[in-house]
């Protein structure tokens, strides 16, 4: 992809860290793709004991505070080739576009959200949080927002929020929370397993985590090449198999699981008007009794051929080609034309 502008965020010069499985541990991976998108050198890994991809060797925590802060919303629009300031974010627009979401989201997850504080991380310009507020009586809410701009937004609008990363978050005030909002944050998280332990323990019992999150493989597969679903803000990827076995390995239970992939296009447009996305999976899971639940991850048998064979190129064009009826012109660049005349 071409880019209009040179970017003022120099990948090259960020100082970068080698890092092991946040999942299981485990140092041994495959590689998928050495390069993204926007033509950075970012290799994207596939963990060979339990699946899980992520960004490998990757900025350190200090790099993506500092590029959240400062470079985080001209990236974004740079990478979808929007660096006219007509396409700039207006901050009110997406407080609106969101409020509306976190309403559908409230209306949708209701028997989920119990009372009490809840707690959105990656809270953006607040306007999840003000339409769950909106939706259910008695509840309180609070954010965590990376980038300053949105959290300065969220605080004039009255949603209560930390400019600061998850990972440098540390308030011990919150400490008996309802439930937790992740949607669309947990890719951007440096350590999701981390954030899924830190909420166990400041979940009340019953507590639940409403968590939404693209399907990597599903991304892949739409795009059918793996390096142009990467981002550098997306340090972990996630599939249906991956999440699951990470929330498991935490202690909780799954009450609710939504898959976009494989769905029919017709129900995926219905979606897409209710204001919902279309390449997610929604999870909502509940704290119980981890000693039951806790899933042992040294036991997995370190077999992910079948992981690895999914993301092999040849597959996942000829998914796409398949499952969109892009058909008729594959067949076309593969000279094969006179086939389906
Ligand atoms: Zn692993």
């Amino acid at each position: 992809m071409e880019h209009s502008e040179k970017s003022r965020f120099q990948y090259e010069t960020a100082v970068c860290e080698e890092i092991s499985c946040n999942l299981c541990g485990a140092d041994s991976l495959y590689v998928l793709a050495r390069k993204i998108s926007s033509g950075m050198n970012v290799q994207t890994c596939m963990c060979k004991n339990c699946g899980l991809i992520f960004i490998n060797p990757r900025m350190t925590r200090t790099e993506y505070d500092r590029y959240y802060k400062t470079y985080y919303h001209e990236e974004r629009l740079r990478t979808k080739g929007k660096t006219s300031p007509k396409y700039a974010d207006p901050a009110g627009r997406g407080f609106e576009n969101a409020y509306q979401f976190g309403r559908a989201l409230a209306e949708d997850f209701r028997k989920w959200i119990c009372k009490g504080v809840i707690l959105d991380v990656g809270s953006s310009y607040g306007g999840l949080l003000a339409g769950v507020k909106d939706t259910i009586r008695g509840v309180s809410v609070v954010g965590i927002e990376p980038s300053s701009a949105d959290a300065a937004y969220a605080n004039s609008q009255g949603i209560e929020t930390y400019n600061t990363l998850f990972e440098n978050f540390r308030n011990d005030k919150i400490n008996s929370l309802s439930t937790v909002f992740c949607v669309q944050t947990f890719n951007h998280l440096l350590d999701p397993r981390g954030f899924l332990v830190w909420s166990h323990d400041h979940l009340a019992m019953g507590g639940t985590i409403i968590l939404a999150v693209k399907n990597f493989r599903q991304q892949c597969r739409r795009a059918g090449a793996i390096y142009s679903s990467v981002q550098i803000d997306h340090p972990y990827m996630f599939t249906p198999e991956t999440l699951t076995l990470m929330i498991q390995s935490v202690g909780f239970e799954i009450v609710y699981m939504d898959v976009d992939e494989h769905k029919k296009v017709s129900v995926l447009k219905r979606q897409k008007e209710r204001g919902m996305s279309m390449h997610h999976m929604r999870f909502v899971v509940r704290k119980t009794r981890p000693e039951v639940l806790r899933r042992d991850m040294k036991k997995l048998k370190g077999d992910v051929l079948f992981f690895r064979a999914q993301f092999f190129l040849p597959y996942l064009k000829l998914y796409h080609v398949i499952v969109y009826g892009g058909w008729k012109r594959y067949m076309q660049k593969i000279g094969l034309s006179m086939l389906i005349r």
